[in-house]
């Protein structure tokens, strides 16, 4: 009896025996996906099993609950994972980090508890991936610290007063000078400058400027945005368009420093500290080639070899100068430049007319073809996806827009569940497995409003031919819901390496898996009608075009049964239009709906929104 006793005792606080067989499962993950080894004995290393980046936890978040346990030495957030991990200096902060948050803490996805596992080490590849990324400048960008004083600053600070200003924008407010910039339209209407010009109060920076940077050669702007960012509060990444500025653009930051991200076309990620009272020149590569953007939250966290910095933001407030350019842009850095676009892919423009037509033949049409081939082929849901459908309470209604062979149809726990294709011959699939589908387009989903508690929209809305339509379909999709549903919308990336790491796409290249530099790119083309032509791309190598048509080949005898015409073996173009970094978050945030999370999975850009 006494026996007995003792053993009870002994079992660890807070932790019930079916906890514990998740636990090992987690941790399981832990060593898989990093490759870290998990202990029971206590270190000052602490793995995050069940969330990382992949499920919207945040390095912000990670901090806030970690650091009342004592001095965080790292937190390394992990892209495309579901797992990070926190180092303090000593073991008993872990010790008692571990203890009380283990189990305990729901800040895992759909407010879930989070389980931790000791680990012997953190892997020394990790922290270097993770560090790359941090200290240096992009080329071209240059951050004068300590610009102007601080009597100058409440002087800049004095020009606008936010408070009563009106704002379209939600994120943010906005005030221009001498030209408007459209969000709409990315650009600045020459035609129509603004009464109120540049305050000359500006002035002082131009003389300041040839003093401090004899060597830079620039024209005074005519155009200045102010922004004014609460904590919190951030900006999509973007490249200002190359043909309504010239180089270079001028930022000067005020009220608090803050943590801006440079992200280029080959995976390369800079995260700069711009302090309080710095002037900013961003020209050259890091303005056309690099995308730059401020993530929304209340903290930036700096990870240097000397350990962690934590800046807390405060309101910050940005003149951003410009020159507003009159022509085209000439740059060398062709995968940013509109203007380059806009006369080297004829593409571009001329889809309107012929949307209907490019789906129905490259998209609709080659689905039916390869439905059979199609549905063997993609059996394994995407766990962030099944995630999302088994966050929905018992007895919700879930649509699966675009459903296909219907792989997401049975991940539901007790929730109804109707999916919605354009292909009969994968309804038919989903039909044999007794699921509840329509034939339907996106763009027109056979509902009425506010039915549903739940969308998904997996690998769909980048099968649309123009803005139009994929802004269309994105309307659609919230309409269905009623008001606080939530839809999941996932796109092809055109960035298929993420911060360095390929995709599995990527890497299911056999070809090309030793040789990267070699890459075997066609070059060739497909005439849609006379001058419109759309690139066709080579299979598991980086996109280098948004538009394009991706080759399916169905070998010999494999779709005999469903189609007559493809028992020899065929290729099919699929038309894709391929998103950029921020185009599907900039897309949704022209929506009466919430951005709950928006993250990138598998190569795709994925955001979860809600209905208002
Ligand atoms: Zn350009």
């Amino acid at each position: 009896m006494e026996l007995a006793e003792n053993i009870i005792q002994k079992r660890p606080e807070g932790l019930s025996s079916p906890s514990k067989k998740k636990q090992r499962k987690y941790q399981h993950t832990l060593t898989k996906q990093t490759g870290a080894k998990c202990t029971i004995f206590p270190t000052k290393h602490i793995g995050i099993c069940n969330s990382g980046l992949v499920n919207g936890l945040s390095e912000e978040v990670v901090y806030e609950h970690f650091s009342k346990y004592g001095k965080i030495e790292q937190i390394l957030m992990l892209p495309g994972k579901s797992c990070c991990f926190v180092s303090f200096d000593d073991i008993k902060c872990s010790t008692k980090a571990f203890n009380n948050i283990n189990g305990v803490l729901n800040i895992a996805q759909y407010l879930k508890p989070v389980f931790l596992s000791f680990v012997e080490n953190i892997p020394e590849s990790l922290i270097e991936a993770n560090l790359k990324h941090d200290s240096d400048p992009p080329n071209g960008l240059i951050i004068l610290e300590n610009f102007i004083t601080d009597s100058e600053e409440r002087a800049f600070l004095a020009l606008n007063d936010f408070n009563r200003l009106g704002s379209s924008l939600k994120h943010r407010q906005v005030k221009h000078y001498g030209y408007e910039f459209k969000y709409d339209i990315n650009n600045v209407d020459l035609n129509c400058p603004l009464e109120e010009k540049i305050p000359k109060e500006c002035d002082i920076l131009w003389e300041r400027l040839r003093i401090a940077y004899p060597q830079l050669i620039f024209v005074e702007p005519d155009q200045l945005t102010v922004n004014c960012y609460k904590p919190g509060q951030g900006i999509p990444s973007h490249v200002d368009t190359h043909s309504a500025f010239e180089d270079p653009i001028f930022i000067l930051s005020l009220g608090s420093a803050i943590v801006m991200d440079f992200k280029n076309d080959n995976g390369d990620h800079h995260s700069l500290l711009i302090p309080q009272k710095s002037f900013v020149i961003m020209s050259g590569e890091s303005r056309y080639a690099y995308t730059h953007g401020i993530t929304p939250r209340k903290l930036d966290i700096l990870q240097t070899k000397a350990g962690l910095t934590v800046f807390h933001r405060a309101i910050r407030v940005s003149f951003t100068f410009r020159k507003v350019r009159n022509g085209k842009c000439c740059c060398k850095f062709h995968s940013k430049c509109d203007s380059y676009l806009r006369t080297h892919e004829k593409s571009y423009t001329a889809f309107g007319q012929l949307a209907e037509r490019v789906e129905e033949t490259h998209v609709h049409k080659v689905y039916e073809n390869i439905a059979q081939h199609f549905s063997e082929t993609r059996h394994k849901p995407w766990p962030n996806v099944v995630d999302f459908i088994k966050s929905f309470e018992t007895g919700s209604l879930l649509v699966d827009v675009g459903c296909g062979n219907g792989k997401y149809m049975n991940c539901g726990q007790n929730i109804f569940q109707i999916g919605l294709d354009t292909s009969i011959s994968l309804l038919n699939v989903c039909r044999e497995k007794q699921y509840q589908v329509l034939l339907g387009n996106c763009l027109r989903i056979p509902l009425l409003d506010n039915v549903a508690d739940g969308a998904i929209s997996i690998a769909v809305i980048h099968h649309l031919s123009t803005e139009e339509r994929r802004f269309s379909a994105i309307r659609e999709l919230l309409r269905i819901l009623k008001a606080g549903g939530r839809v999941l919308v996932y796109v092809w990336a055109k960035e298929q390496k993420h911060r360095n790491e390929k995709s599995s796409y990527l890497k299911q290249d056999r070809k090309n898996r030793r040789c990267e530099e070699n890459e075997a790119v066609s070059n060739e083309k497909l005439t849609l009608v006379d001058g419109v032509e759309i690139p066709i791309h080579t299979n598991r190598t980086q996109f280098k075009h948004q538009d394009v048509l991706v080759p399916w080949k169905l070998k010999k005898n494999s779709g005999k049964s469903l189609n007559t015409g493809t028992d020899e073996s065929q290729t099919f173009l699929r038309y894709y239009h391929v998103f950029k970094e921020g185009e599907l978050e900039n897309m949704c945030a022209q929506f009466n709906s919430k951005l709950l999370h928006s993250y990138y999975d598998q190569g795709n850009w994925c955001v979860i929104l809600e209905k208002k």
